[in-house]
């Protein structure tokens, strides 16, 4: 797979730029409403992709030999989808060739997100969500 066609594969719902936790002893992770501050709220893009480690170091970059860390993403994602050998959604834009339909079915943090830099840190857990898995 070409570069190209892997970064193809995401779907643009920007759910992996939601801050998590993840229990050591289960190794579960929970996800917040809480996003980077650098998202772009409407588009669930980062503006700043091609050099994002620059604006935040820890930011990380899927590859696939990412393995361990596929939990990390949101059970949609399609990196993760085709890690474990599973369909993506009729809602991803490869499969319904359009962009919006990853917003229009409710998948994206489009509107639902808060601002890490608008929120205390200790208040993290407050903010822990079950509409991503
Ligand atoms: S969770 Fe996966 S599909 Fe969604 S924006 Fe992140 S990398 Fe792309
Ligand atoms: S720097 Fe960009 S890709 Fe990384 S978490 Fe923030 S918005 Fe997402």
């Amino acid at each position: 797979m070409s570069e190209q066609e892997w970064e193809s594969l995401c779907d643009g719902c920007g759910r992996c730029c939601l801050h998590k936790f993840e229990d050591d002893s289960s190794g579960k992770v929970y996800f917040t409403d809480v996003a980077c501050q650098y998202l772009d709220e409407e588009t669930c893009s980062c503006p700043h992709y091609q050099d994002r480690q620059n604006y935040v170091p820890d930011c990380l970059s899927i590859n696939p030999n990412w393995e361990e860390k596929f939990n990390w993403l949101p059970s949609t994602c399609a990196y993760r989808l085709l890690y474990e050998g599973q369909s993506l959604y009729d809602w991803h834009p490869l499969v319904s060739g359009n962009k919006q339909s990853v917003h229009l079915a409710g998948i994206s943090v489009r509107g639902r997100t808060y601002r890490d830099n608008e929120i205390n840190e200790n208040q993290l857990f407050e903010h822990i969500i079950h509409w991503v898995k």
